[in-house]
């Protein structure tokens, strides 16, 4: 179930453009407006759920499928080295609250995250 007033949703309906890389029947991936990486990819489930909190036994099969997307992309992109990021939380991070994983490549990335 799309919400009506979620970005994400919107994008993944075509209602607000976006840099599309791939999508399938259950996941959509974009690229972020605002990249922290030379490339840097969202990819959400097309089904709005707000948070990583919000998936439970039942959607297991989706969480994985969302990553096996990031390992299909990642070939597309001719990645072979990457950072994988969900932000769950405020204090996390997050700010748009439709579940989004985040694929970051391009550059060498400090740890611990900030
Ligand atoms: P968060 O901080 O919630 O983990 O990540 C949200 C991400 O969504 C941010 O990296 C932000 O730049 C991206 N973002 C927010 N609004 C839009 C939008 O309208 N289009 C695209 N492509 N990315 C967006
Ligand atoms: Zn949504």
């Amino acid at each position: 179930m799309a919400d009506k007033d979620c970005i994400f949703c919107k994008i993944v309906a075509g209602k607000i453009p976006s840099g599309k890389v791939y999508e399938d029947d259950l996941a959509f991936a974009f690229r972020d407006i605002s990249p922290q990486a030379p490339t840097h990819i969202l990819i959400v489930p097309k089904e709005h759920r707000a948070r990583l909190t919000d998936f439970g036994e039942k959607d297991a099969a989706l969480l994985g499928h969302l990553l096996k997307v990031i390992n299909i992309i990642a070939a597309q992109e001719k990645l072979e080295q990457f950072r994988v990021v969900i932000n769950c939380g405020e204090d996390a991070g997050q700010t748009v609250w439709h579940l989004h994983v985040h694929l970051l490549a391009g550059r060498a990335f400090g740890w611990p995250p900030g």
